[in-house]
C-alpha cells in the first residue's frame, strides 16, 4: 500500500501506462525533476509534488501495464494500489489525468480488446468516472502523430468520449507534447476544472 501521502485537500493525479511520458509531464507541470529510480515498475510509490503552505499537490501514480522484467503479479499489485489510492482520496482529487501515448494508444487498446480484455486506459477512465472524478485525457507525444484529428477522434471513440474531439477541447481531451514543454491544452483543462470546482485560488499552479 502507498504510504506517506502529504496532507492536502486538493490534488491532481496522473495515471497511465509505463513509458507514456508521465515523468516528463510531471516535470513540466511542477518545474521539478523526479528521480524515478531508473527501471520502470521499480518505483512503486507515488511522486507527490506539493508547495509549502499551499493546500494543493500533483501526484504521479506509478505506471501500469506492460513493464519488461516486472512480473504479472507485481503489475496487478501496483494497479490495486492505484485504485485504492484514488478511492480513498477521491474527495480531494479535483482532476484525474489519464496520460496516453498518442502514437500507440489506439493500437494497444484495440489489441487488448481483440483478446477480450478490458484495456488499461479504458478501465482507468471508467474507474475514475465511477468514483466521481471526471477524467482528463492527456494525449502525449503529439509530435509523433501525423493524422492529428483522426487520431484524437479515435482516442475519443475508444475511451468513451463522443467524437469529434474538438467538443472536449479545454474540458477532457488535451493533446500535448510534454517533451517540448507544450502542455497548454492540459493546463487549460485543469484551469477549467478548478474554476468549476470554485477553486480559483489554485489557478496559480497551472499557468
Ligand atoms: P513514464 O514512464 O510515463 O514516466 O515516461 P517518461 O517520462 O520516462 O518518458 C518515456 C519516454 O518518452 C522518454 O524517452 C521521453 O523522453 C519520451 N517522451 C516523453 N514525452 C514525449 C513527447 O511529448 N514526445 C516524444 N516524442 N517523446 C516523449
Amino acid at each position: 500500500m502507498f504510504e506517506d501521502r502529504p496532507d492536502r485537500d486538493a490534488e491532481v493525479v496522473l495515471v497511465g501506462r509505463s513509458n507514456v511520458g508521465k515523468s516528463t509531464l510531471m516535470r513540466e507541470l511542477t518545474g521539478h525533476s523526479f528521480d524515478t529510480g531508473g527501471k520502470p515498475g521499480v518505483t512503486r510509490q507515488p511522486n507527490h509534488y506539493d508547495w509549502t503552505g499551499q493546500d494543493f499537490m500533483f501526484t504521479d501514480l506509478p505506471g501500469f501495464g506492460f513493464m519488461s522484467g516486472v512480473e504479472d503479479e507485481r503489475r496487478e499489485a501496483i494497479k490495486t494500489d492505484i485504485v485504492r489510492y484514488v478511492e480513498e482520496n477521491a474527495e480531494a482529487i479535483l482532476a484525474g489525468v489519464v496520460v496516453v501515448d498518442g502514437k500507440s494508444a489506439v493500437d494497444i487498446i484495440d489489441r487488448h480488446a481483440e483478446r477480450g480484455n478490458v484495456p488499461h486506459d479504458v478501465e482507468m477512465v471508467s474507474f475514475l468516472r465511477d468514483v466521481g472524478i471526471d477524467p482528463v485525457v492527456a494525449v502525449n507525444k503529439m509530435d509523433k502523430v501525423d493524422d492529428r484529428d483522426e487520431r484524437l477522434d479515435a482516442i475519443c471513440d475508444r475511451l468513451g468520449f463522443y467524437p469529434p474531439w474538438q467538443q472536449w477541447e479545454g474540458e477532457a481531451i488535451a493533446p500535448i507534447c510534454a517533451k517540448r514543454g507544450d502542455i497548454e491544452a492540459l493546463n487549460e483543462c485543469l484551469r477549467n476544472r478548478f474554476h468549476e470546482a470554485k477553486r480559483d485560488d489554485l489557478l496559480q499552479f497551472v499557468k
